[in-house]
């Protein structure tokens, strides 16, 4: 897609080339569209896509979420960049034919869309958002455990990732022991050790939430054979979305596992 660009005012600003996922798509004025994108080069990156939604435009439809791109663009700072060409590496309309896949998916990307990333971390972070959307193609069942290890690794990746094997304070790894997660220890305490030591900042877990945790390091194996009820999808999302947020300072939301 060729957009048309006034280039007397931007001869200061720099052209790059890059892969990128969209991670959102939001309709401006009458023809354009904004696209918060993911690269591989410079992380987010915020564009206008003058005339994307024109009848005109041949290339109308081409962008949707998720789906992956070679972009151009004028690089501008503190403002949206300028969406020059686009052309498709990948499209994810495939990640949308169930409910649940779906909004799996966009979780992802909702995540993304309100960290912060550093620039080394850029190439790690897209590599680890190419390979959670490939393992979700893969699979017919329980997306959202996939998802679940997503969210650990981007926590790990962060610097703060979450130990399930045994209590952080007395090691015991007894799973009917564990009373749940100490958020500013990052991972399992057991009953004993909450009154013990005193602990605050813990999110306490019931027996089935803390055995689906235990799993998720080998789930490629038990993909199939985990049910999950709705109560405890819901408990697991609270907790990751209130450890996100506690380490973060920062309210963060899931609004797209809502409808699970
Ligand atoms: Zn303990």
């Amino acid at each position: 897609m060729t957009f048309v660009v006034n280039t007397k005012t931007k001869m200061s600003h720099t052209i790059e080339k890059c892969n990128a996922f969209a991670l959102r798509i939001t309709n401006y004025s009458n023809t354009s569209q904004i696209v918060n994108f993911f690269s591989d080069k410079f992380g987010n990156v915020d564009v206008i896509a003058k005339g994307s939604r024109s009848s005109k435009s041949k290339y109308q439809g081409l962008l949707q979420p998720l789906s992956n791109y070679e972009i151009v663009f004028y690089k501008k700072e503190n403002t949206l960049s300028l969406l020059k060409e686009i052309s498709l590496n990948e499209s994810s309309l495939d990640l949308f034919d169930s409910l649940e896949k779906s909004a799996v998916a966009y979780a992802g990307a909702e995540i993304y869309l309100q960290l912060m990333f550093e620039e080394n971390d850029f190439e790690k972070f897209y590599n680890l958002l190419q390979q959670y959307l490939s393992y979700l193609r893969k699979i017919d069942k329980n997306y959202v455990l996939i998802f679940w290890r997503f969210f650990l690794r981007v926590t790990t990746y962060l610097g703060f990732s979450l130990k399930f094997d045994k209590c952080i304070s007395c090691k015991t790894d007894k799973p009917e022991k564990i009373y749940g997660i100490s958020f500013s220890q990052n991972g399992f305490v057991c009953k004993d050790c909450i009154k013990k030591n005193n602990l605050t900042n813990n999110f306490k877990c019931s027996q089935t939430s803390i055995n689906i945790l235990l799993s998720l390091k080998n789930i490629s194996e038990k993909i199939n054979s985990i049910e999950i009820s709705k109560s405890t999808l819901k408990e697991i999302n609270a907790i990751f979305k209130t450890y996100l947020s506690y380490h973060l300072h920062k309210k963060i939301h899931l609004r797209s596992l809502e409808i699970l």
